[in-house]
């Protein structure tokens, strides 16, 4: 086997894994595995693994920043024309409002719409664009102050502005658990989305079709999936531990407990 070969089986073997184990969490919830939708979250990771990647069958990568994503993103349609067409993007960094014409280059969706600011402007620069874009709600449901995200307590008001923005398609909520010693110190926080959607859909502030659940990373995406995600997020677990620590691209976050 030559050294790509070599990468694209190491890539094929953890995709077909994941895949296995979030098809086994769904069908011991009970749930239809189609209703779980795997993002490879793609920071760090170059255009050329990508397209191994998506040689395997990956259609939807995540990227946090705009200085690496916009590059990147070019350069995989250079070196992948075959796949690109059938590869979607979101962000799922942290979005200033000076960076939203960037983000239009390259995004399919943005996740972490967590401010009415953010809201006002994507939908002003999309009409003017004349365009949409799906977008979740990132709420903070993991009490910790450092974490970006809107407090669950004032999602709803964030959620009604964007469904009545009409340039913005909202797909559904977004959130980053709990980094702890368990993947178990995620589920609270998992629960709490899913408990806002229900909510939200039981008020129809969200309509049926608005309803899905961003949650989970490699080290807790079987319990966000036991709590209800429609949408994980995996990174490491398929490309390898990151030689970037996450406080990079979570500028303010804190490092997890190492014991709790
Ligand atoms: C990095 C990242 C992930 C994936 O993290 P892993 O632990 O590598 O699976 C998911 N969501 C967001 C927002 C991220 O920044």
């Amino acid at each position: 086997m030559t050294a790509p070969q070599a990468a694209t089986a190491a890539i094929a073997e953890r995709l077909a894994k994941i895949r296995a184990s979030i098809d086994s969490a769904c069908t011991r919830d009970g749930r239809a595995p189609e209703s779980v939708t795997l993002l490879l979250a793609t920071k760090t990771v170059p255009a050329e693994r990508l397209a191994l990647a998506a040689d395997c069958g990956a259609t939807l990568f995540g990227e946090n920043r705009l200085q690496e994503a916009l590059p990147k993103h070019a350069r995989f349609r250079e070196i992948a024309p075959a796949t690109a067409p059938r590869v979607e993007w979101h962000f799922i960094g942290h979005l200033q409002t000076n960076k939203i014409k960037q983000v239009l280059r390259f995004a399919d969706c943005v996740q972490s719409v967590d401010r009415l600011r953010l809201v006002e402007q994507l939908e002003a620069r999309l009409a003017r664009e004349q365009r949409q874009l799906q977008v979740f709600v990132q709420v903070n449901t993991s009490g910790e102050a450092s974490k970006y995200g809107v407090a669950p307590e004032d999602a709803e008001d964030l959620v009604r502005a964007v469904a009545a923005a009409p340039h913005l398609s909202l797909c559904g909520l977004m959130t980053i658990g709990r980094l702890g010693a368990s993947p178990e110190d995620a589920r609270p926080g998992f629960r709490q989305l899913r408990v806002l959607r229900d909510h939200l859909r039981a008020t129809a502030v969200l309509a049926p079709d608005q309803g899905a659940l961003s949650m989970g990373m490699s080290a807790d995406y079987e319990v966000a999936i036991e709590e209800g995600a429609t949408l994980v997020r995996v990174g490491s677990a398929v490309f390898g531990e990151r030689g970037t620590p996450d406080t990079a691209y979570w500028p303010e976050s804190v490092a997890p407990p190492s014991e709790t």
